[in-house]
């Protein structure tokens, strides 16, 4: 059984990309810029967003947060977007998620540039990534693509079973593994909330990609032997044992499920990393204008 080592992986894409930045800057060029809108302050969102942005500040770009409180009206926010897009000195442009009830998610996203989107959520973005042209993929689909590429784990002609249907990650990722690349070629299944028989289905993956947000939902009777695992779920549950009173769990019951893997990731540790590692190469891509 092989751990995917997200953190690790992560730091040396993070390390690539200083070694980029370091260049575009030697050659007079300017660094990246991210900016992040954060509305409220709810405590896993502003943790999100602040490693995001001390991630900015390791590999060497600019950084911008703007903080909005819970009572800030969608047509501030909707202003505030269209003023970074006009910004030339700003590159990318993210807006954590989830905002306020009163605020319209899509409504948001679509307002974002598709130019500046490196979140990889704006509706032209996610078609171009169905029609397998150039674009900023979804931030944690594309780390998981690129995990198992750095690990080399043979994805052609497998079955994969993807478990959530969610617009940042099961989504995308069905479409990301059944396109004609590499990571891809899957056969692949995508359950949901409604899905019947869901055991029989995992039973048969020979990649379970799950995320659905229930603390270790998967079990070892619910995999066959040598199954590669990736488990997005991330839920912070209160703990006694650590300083931070918090401790963060998985959809998988890592412990019971590792024995029967040929591969799978750990929760902390695997796919969050990859995610912000992923966020960093796409305000890359945008700032040396390799999309738009
Ligand atoms: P979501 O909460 O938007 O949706 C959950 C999905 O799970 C839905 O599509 C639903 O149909 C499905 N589902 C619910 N119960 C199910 C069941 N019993 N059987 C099968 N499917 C079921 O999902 P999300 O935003 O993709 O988040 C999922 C998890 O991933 C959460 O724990 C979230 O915190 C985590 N997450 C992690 C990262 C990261 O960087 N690692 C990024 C995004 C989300």
């Amino acid at each position: 059984m092989i751990i995917l080592e997200g953190k690790k992986t992560a730091n040396d894409i993070k390390g690539e990309i200083a070694i980029e930045v370091a260049a575009l800057v030697n050659a007079g060029g300017k660094k990246p810029h991210l900016a992040a809108i954060l509305v409220g302050v709810d405590g896993a969102s502003e943790t999100y967003v602040s490693a995001k942005v001390k991630a900015c500040e390791k590999v060497g770009f600019d950084s911008t947060l703007v903080r909005f409180n819970n009572e800030v009206t969608e047509e501030e926010l909707l202003t505030e977007i269209d003023k970074i897009n006009n910004n030339d000195a700003i590159d990318g442009l993210i807006v954590q998620l989830p905002l306020p009830k009163h605020i319209n998610e899509m409504k948001v996203t679509e307002m974002i540039s598709p130019t500046k989107d490196v979140d990889g959520f704006h509706p032209v973005n996610i078609g171009r990534m169905a029609l397998n042209l150039p674009t900023y993929l979804p931030a944690t689909p594309a780390g998981i693509l690129e995990l198992l590429e750095r690990y080399q784990v043979e994805t052609s002609g497998k079955h994969c079973v993807v478990i959530g249907r969610s617009h940042i990650v099961g989504s995308p990722m069905s479409i990301l593994m059944a396109r004609n690349t590499n990571p891809g070629n899957c056969t692949v299944t995508l359950t949901h909330s409604r899905t019947q028989n869901l055991k029989e289905i995992t039973k048969t993956a020979d990649i379970l990609i799950v995320a659905l947000g229930k603390v270790e939902f998967v079990t070892a009777d619910m995999v066959k032997k040598g199954v590669c695992i990736i488990d997005v779920g991330i839920t912070r549950v209160k703990s006694d044992k650590t300083k931070s009173g918090w401790k963060l769990l998985g959809d998988v019951d890592f412990g019971s499920v590792k024995k029967m893997c040929s591969f799978i990731t750990p929760v902390p540790g695997g796919v969050g990393p990859m995610t912000i590692a992923m966020l960093l190469k796409n305000t890359l891509m945008s700032a040396k204008r390799v999309i738009y």
